[in-house]
């Protein structure tokens, strides 16, 4: 028995890095999953490799419609979604003082307003399916240790990381009563397509050679976090904020 058997997964952003490896770890937990992404080539070539018990679906996270049809979808193929992985990021990297105003709303609604729109149409639906009662709801955004780490050069995304943290706990808190667990889990660095080339030049290794550790964390670091916050084990634990980062932000 798989330790997510009987769980519908909906993960955003799994077109890439850390969501094509948590689609991976949650499907080979036992449940069924629904991938969204806007590559949509990239979540179907994922869903092929899973079999049955993934499904594919073109979602803009940024798009309220988007989002309701990516779980209408979800829900027509494998009933209500009671797991949210709101992982969907991104970086518009640069210094405040040359960002462009595209850039820096793209990143707000990517990351804060996207994140807020996958957990709400997720939260309703658990809700008017009964989660008051049957407690199975489960909700993990994925924040970022800058939402506590200052640096130069990417302010925006790491304000936007503060707000996914501070939103967790008062979702947490809105649905306290209503079955529907919210906990954020902010990873460290990991080698992914949002770093580009970074950890390949100079800065890059030279960030790595400051961190305590001095390496990077592999790819799966955070899986067993990911398992246990969407699993029934976790029935008590709402409104957390962990970090999982090896002790880069030390
Ligand atoms: P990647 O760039 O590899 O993946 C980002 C994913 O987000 C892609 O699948 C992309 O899919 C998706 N995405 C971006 N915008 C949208 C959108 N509007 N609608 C739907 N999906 C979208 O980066 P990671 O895997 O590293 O990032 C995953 C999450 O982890 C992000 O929230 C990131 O901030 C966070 N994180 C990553 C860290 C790292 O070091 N890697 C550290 C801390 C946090 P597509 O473009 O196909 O839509």
């Amino acid at each position: 028995m798989g330790q997510l058997d009987g769980r519908v997964a909906l993960v955003t952003g799994a077109s890439s890095g850390l969501g094509v490896q948590f689609a991976r770890t949650l499907a080979a937990a036992g449940a069924r999953v629904v991938l969204g992404a806007r590559r949509v080539e990239r979540v179907r070539a994922l869903a092929q490799e899973l079999g049955d018990a993934a499904l594919a679906v073109a979602l803009d996270v940024t798009e309220e419609a988007s989002t309701i049809a990516a779980y209408d979808a979800a829900e027509a193929r494998f009933g209500t979604v009671d797991t949210i992985v709101a992982n969907a990021g991104q970086s518009n990297a640069g210094r405040a003082t040359e960002l462009s105003l595209a850039d820096l709303r793209s990143t707000v609604d990517t990351n804060f307003t996207g994140l807020f729109l996958t957990a709400r149409e997720g939260a309703k639906r658990l809700i008017a399916d009964g989660s008051r009662d049957h407690g199975r709801g489960r909700i993990v955004l994925i924040g970022s240790i800058t939402a506590h780490m200052t640096g130069q050069g990417d302010s925006p995304y790491a304000a936007s990381k503060a707000a996914v943290a501070h939103l967790g706990r008062n979702l947490a808190r809105e649905w306290v009563r209503s079955g529907v667990n919210v906990n954020v889990i902010q990873p460290g660095y990991i080698r992914t397509e949002i770093g580009g080339d970074w950890w390949d030049g100079d800065g890059g290794k030279a960030q790595i050679a400051g961190w305590h550790r001095r390496r990077m964390m592999p790819i799966d670091t955070l899986d067993p976090m990911l398992v246990y916050f969407a699993s029934d084990a976790s029935r008590h634990v709402t409104g957390s904020v962990i970090d999982i980062d090896d002790g880069q932000s030390l």
